[in-house]
Order: structure tokens, then C-alpha cells, then sequence
């Protein structure tokens, strides 16, 4: 393809995407397609001749539009928003155009020196203390991973090197297997898959611990299993603390949990996937108190802060555990800046990343703090607009305090008629939830996540529970 016909071809595209994203409250939130749908829908093998691309963008809704659900869309609740906007689009075919690969900082400096700059604007925005932060002109500085998954691995095998030196250097005999078999780490049975897997690809023992009554995980529940573990002859390493859990949106007890990590020289890592694109308003930062304790913190900009997917923002306060844990330094890679700026191959698991800052670089610029913080507060006060509908209706109870853009409530009764009343919420087609359980309770959850969404929409998604909770009690099969 030339210049010119990539001219044409990319407006068309950028107009069919504007045009889907306003216009997408009217398409179905799920499709109705069954798996395998698509293979009849192309040739079975490659083109042995250049097509045009107007016939690829007619296919667009012919092909790939049946088998969407449209995560943007106003009707769409369920799991936990993925971000989206203009500005974060038109970012990635910038990054698509430089596609080049920042692994050090001379393979690309801007992609290097832009995602520093960027991870300090951000971390000023949501108020993380100083020592996070590059320009602190300390050892911290964020970086921005794919997810927070990798964020979590990183940070627990950062802790796992730290660990394993400082028990080396005091007990001198002991061998590395040794010491890591003894490793353990502690989080609450709330928090998400991803961190029981981090462990299992770490091959350290993590620890899942019950949370209060109100699902949080308490400073003394931690202390009492450091107590119980290190009697045991273990060595407590790393702990992660949640802030906003995905079922419910609950959020641990940092300020107590933080000085038990700090008192045990434990890794406090905090996953504030969700939630921490709300810190960007000071009315919720008491929601991290304690933040000063942890060593590493880590939110994720695509799900709740207008950056598409991918842009997981992690800081740490002193990256030289990853840096050393990961160094492996072939010729091929060296240069001669080396040491006088981040390289960040060492600061995650792949070598290859993309130029993921220019998403944060347009959205905080075009948007400005004032409209992230606008774009948070709406998604509350319409979780707070659905948590009074669902109230008005004695038939529901809210299950979890609403802090945050979800709501998690429940016909009263049984397990078995939620299950039923999501069956059929969802299979009316016009709005989309997920459940949840938590000590053998069942419930719905309903997430803000569209940018889009109006209380206009929660009217009709209110509307859809309550008919669908009508069919089920009334046991009318429509
Ligand atoms: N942590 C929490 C609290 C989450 O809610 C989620 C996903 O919703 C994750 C981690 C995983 O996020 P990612 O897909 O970025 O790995």
C-alpha cells in the first residue's frame, strides 16, 4: 500500500470508527453467534492477490461486527471498564507509524525519556508520595507494563531477589534453593487469579488469607501468619494488597497491613487495578492511606482513565531488585548511555515493548486532569444513581457498600434464583452483567464502563433487572 492509498483508507477507517463509537448503544452488547462462526465467513486460504481496501472495510461489518461485544457500550456492566478514546487512538497509530521497539534507551530515546516524564505526571496526579517518583532525583520511578498481572509477577520476583540477598548475606551457608524453598508470601483469598499465578510462575509459596467480615485484609491477620510461618522456620518476602478487589470492589486495610510489611522486611505490593484511576480525585485518596509503606504500586490506565488497552503504570521505589534480578546483558544490546537512564528491558519480562506513552501523553494533555477527574466522579454518582433504584425495590439488597463505579446486589433469596435472575438479565440481550461469590454467596455485579453511559442508560439497564426479576418470581417463562 502507498502513501496516498493509506491516506484514503485510514480517514475511512478513522470515520467508521467514530461512527461505531457513537452510535454503539444501539448494537446488541453481546453477540448471538455461535463458536466457529466466522471461519465460512472468509476464504480458507490467504489472497495470492492484493485486494482493495474498500472490500476489507465492507467485511468489517460482515465479518468481524457479529462477533463483537462491545465493551463501550452503555448497556455493557460487566467485569471492570477497559478504556477508550480519541485522543489514546489517534496516540497508538503514532506508535504504529515510530513502531519502534524501546528496550534501552537508545533503541528509542523519546520511547524511553517520554514514559519517565509520563509516569512522574501521573504519579503526581494521583498524589503518590515523592519517593515513587524519577524526579524525586532518588532510586524510584515508574514504568508501564502491559498489565497488572506482569506488574505483579514483577514485583514479587523483585522481592524474591531482595530476599534471597539479604538472607545470603546473613546466613552465608545457605544455599539459593534452599532459601527459596522457605519463601512465602501473603495476600487475602479476595484478591485477583492473577496473583496466586504469579506466585505458581514465581515458584514461591503464596499464602491466601481471610479477609474481616467486610472482605478486607487486616494488619493483624498478616502479622499473625508472618508470626506463624517465620516460627515455622519460612521467610516471609512479598505480600499484596488490593485496592478495589474485583468482586466486590473492597479495599484492604493498607495503612495496617503497610508497617507489619515494613516491620518484617516484606515487599508490599499494592494492586489498585481499578480503583486507582480514582486516586486522580483528592475526595478518594484516603483510600491509600498508607500508600508511604509500599514498595511498589501498580493501576491500570486502560481500565478506567481513558487509555486504551495496553497501559499498566507501576512504580517502585527502588527498581535496582529488578534491574539486578533481570540483567542479563548481551553485547548486542549494550550501549554507551548505559546506567545514565532507565533501560527497560530490566524492568519487565519481555525485551520488546511498545511506545505505549504517547496513549498517556494525548489523553492527559487533550482531556487535561480536570476531565479524567470529571470522567471518575460521573461513573460514581451513576453507580450511586443505580445503588438508589436497586434500594427503591424491597425485593434487592446491595451487598457491598458502593464506593467506587460498581454496584453489587442480589435478589433476597436464594443463590439459585440470582443464578437465575442473571440468566436471565443477560439473555434479554440488552444489557450485560457477571456475577460473583463470596463465602457462598451469589451476586450481580453492575459496572459503570462505558465513557458514554447516561443515567439515561441506567434506567433502561434498571429496567431490564427488574423485568427479568419479575420473570423469575413470578416465574413467567417469557
Ligand atoms: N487486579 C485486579 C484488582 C483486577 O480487578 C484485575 C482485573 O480486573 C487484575 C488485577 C488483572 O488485570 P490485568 O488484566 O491488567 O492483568
Amino acid at each position: 500500500m502507498e502513501a496516498n492509498q493509506f491516506r484514503e483508507f485510514g480517514k475511512a477507517m478513522i470515520d467508521y470508527t467514530a461512527e461505531y463509537l457513537e452510535n454503539i448503544r444501539d448494537r446488541r452488547v453481546v453477540p448471538t453467534v455461535k463458536p466457529g462462526y466466522l471461519r465460512p465467513l472468509i476464504p480458507e486460504n490467504a489472497p495470492e492477490k492484493p485486494e482493495k481496501w474498500e472490500d476489507v472495510l465492507k467485511d468489517i461489518e460482515r465479518v468481524i461486527m457479529p462477533g463483537v461485544t462491545h465493551w463501550h457500550s452503555p448497556r455493557f456492566h460487566a467485569y471492570y471498564p477497559t478504556a477508550n478514546s480519541y485522543p489514546a487512538i489517534v496516540a497508538d497509530i503514532l506508535s504504529g507509524a515510530i513502531a519502534c521497539i524501546g528496550f534501552t534507551w537508545i533503541a528509542s530515546p523519546a520511547c524511553t525519556e517520554l514514559e519517565v516524564v509520563m509516569l512522574d505526571w501521573l504519579g503526581k496526579a494521583l498524589g503518590l508520595p515523592e519517593e515513587f517518583l524519577a524526579c524525586s532525583g532518588d532510586k524510584g520511578g515508574g514504568v508501564i507494563q502491559g498489565t497488572a498481572s506482569e506488574a505483579t509477577l514483577v514485583a514479587l520476583l523483585g522481592a524474591k531477589a531482595r530476599t534471597i540477598a539479604a538472607t545470603k548475606k546473613k546466613y552465608p551457608e545457605l544455599k539459593e534453593s534452599d532459601i527459596v524453598a522457605r519463601l512465602v508470601g501473603y495476600t487475602s483469598s479476595q484478591s485477583h487469579s492473577s496473583v496466586e499465578r504469579a506466585g505458581l510462575l514465581g515458584g514461591v509459596k503464596l499464602r491466601s488469607l481471610q479477609p474481616d467480615k467486610n472482605n478486607k485484609l487486616r494488619g493483624e491477620t498478616v502479622a499473625q501468619a508472618i508470626k506463624e510461618d517465620r516460627e515455622a522456620g519460612l521467610i516471609p518476602f512479598y505480600c499484596v494488597v488490593t485496592l478495589g478487589t474485583t468482586s466486590s470492589c473492597t479495599f484492604d486495610c493498607l495503612d495496617e497491613i503497610g508497617p507489619v510489611c515494613n516491620e518484617n522486611e516484606t515487599w508490599l505490593h499494592v494492586d489498585a487495578a481499578y480503583a486507582g484511576s480514582a486516586f486522580i480525585c483528592p475526595e478518594y485518596r484516603y483510600l491509600m492511606n498508607g500508600i508511604e509503606k509500599a514498595d511498589s504500586f501498580n493501576f491500570n490506565p486502560h481500565k478506567w482513565m481513558l487509555v486504551n488497552f495496553d497501559c499498566s503504570a507501576m512504580w517502585l521505589k527502588d527498581p535496582s531488585w529488578l534491574v539486578d534480578a533481570f540483567n542479563v546483558d548481551p553485547l548486542y544490546l549494550k550501549h554507551e548511555q548505559q546506567g545514565s537512564a532507565p533501560d527497560y528491558r530490566h524492568w519487565q519480562i519481555p525485551l520488546g515493548r511498545r511506545f505505549r506513552s504517547l496513549k498517556l501523553w494525548f489523553v492527559l494533555r487533550l482531556y487535561g486532569i480536570e476531565n479524567l477527574q470529571k470522567q471518575i466522579r460521573t461513573h460514581i454518582g451513576l453507580a450511586h444513581y443505580f445503588e438508589k433504584l436497586v434500594k427503591t425495590d424491597d425485593r434487592f439488597e446491595i451487598t457491598e457498600e458502593v464506593l467506587m463505579g460498581l454496584v453489587c446486589f442480589r435478589l433476597k433469596g436464594s443463590n439459585q434464583t440470582n443464578e437465575e435472575l442473571l440468566r436471565r438479565i443477560n439473555g434479554r440481550g440488552v444489557i450485560h452483567l457477571v456475577p460473583s461469590k463470596i463465602r457462598d454467596t451469589y451476586f450481580l455485579r453492575l459496572a459503570i464502563c462505558s465513557r458514554f453511559t447516561e443515567e439515561r442508560d441506567i434506567d433502561v439497564s434498571w429496567k431490564e433487572v427488574k423485568e427479568a426479576a419479575n420473570e423469575v418470581l413470578n416465574g413467567n417463562s417469557k
